[in-house]
């Protein structure tokens, strides 16, 4: 579902991604674990062009991402044709970043009802039925300041799946939460991965992505340093810098 070749990336001087090749199948929980710096949020971003990659390429379901031949030439998507593609995978991200003048309901309706044109009532009842699903169920009404930081991360859930993405992206998506926050959103966010869902999950909890995703890779300044199934990475890594970050965090 979504295959990335030798995808470079740098900020000024400093290449941030240096030749990331990965596969992620249909259907795949893949989680990205590694130090802070070593580029993974911005090969997620990569994903849905919130960043532009210098050079490699990323395909998400068959679609060229930030581009489309034309002619036989490749040629940049505009920002329509962009923000359709973006659509095609829902992002949640560290920070909730819910419009705070909207209620719960209304932050995981606006989208479909603004962007992609479906009627209010349609787009209440959809967005009931997923705040149900993240579990916050009569808290349609409420605004962000009156939800606790888990509550907001799962309305922010609720809105990413709103839009009906063939993938979701979470960048660490517990990593603001006081850790007694930290289950709720994780559960939740088992229990899409149990529905059969592609996903892409960046993460700390390495116990999480031990026992939720099916393969994991590890990255390290820059690059894909092993990529192998969560029972192998976890149980059994080959590679000695992935050795090293394990160990240093038991
Ligand atoms: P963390 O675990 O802390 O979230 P990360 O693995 O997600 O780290 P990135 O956020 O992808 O790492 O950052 C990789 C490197 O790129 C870092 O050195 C960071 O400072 C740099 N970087 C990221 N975004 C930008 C930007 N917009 N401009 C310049 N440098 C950037
Ligand atoms: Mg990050």
């Amino acid at each position: 579902a979504i295959v990335a070749r030798n995808v470079r990336k740098s900020f000024g001087q400093v290449e941030v991604l240096r030749g990331i090749t990965l596969e992620v199948r249909f259907g795949e929980v893949f989680g990205m674990i590694g130090p802070s710096g070593s580029g993974k949020s911005t090969f997620l971003r990569c994903l849905n062009s919130l960043e532009t990659v210098d050079d490699g390429d990323v395909y998400v379901n068959g679609e060229f991402v930030g581009y489309r031949f034309q002619d036989g030439v490749l040629r940049q998507l505009d920002d329509r044709e962009l923000s359709a593609q973006r659509m095609r995978t829902g992002m949640v991200f560290q920070r909730f970043n819910l419009f705070a003048h909207m209620t719960a309901l209304e932050n995981v309706c606006c989208g479909p009802m603004v962007v992609q044109g479906v009627a209010r009532e349609e787009a209440h009842k959809t967005g009931r039925a997923l705040l149900d699903q993240v579990g916050l169920k009569g808290y349609y009404d409420r605004y962000p300041v009156q939800l606790s930081g888990g509550q907001q991360q799962r309305v922010a859930i609720a809105r990413a799946m709103a839009m009906k993405p063939e993938i979701l992206l979470f960048d660490e998506p517990t990593s603001a939460l006081d850790p007694e926050l930290v289950d709720e959103v994780l559960e939740t966010i088992k229990a899409l991965a149990k529905e059969g869902r592609t996903m892409v999950v960046v993460t700390h909890e390495l116990a999480f992505a031990r026992d939720v995703c099916d393969r994991v890779a590890f990255m390290d300044e820059g690059q894909l340093v092993e990529c192998a199934t969560s029972a192998e990475l976890f149980g059994a890594p080959k590679m000695p810098r992935t050795r090293d970050f394990l160990q240093r965090l038991n």
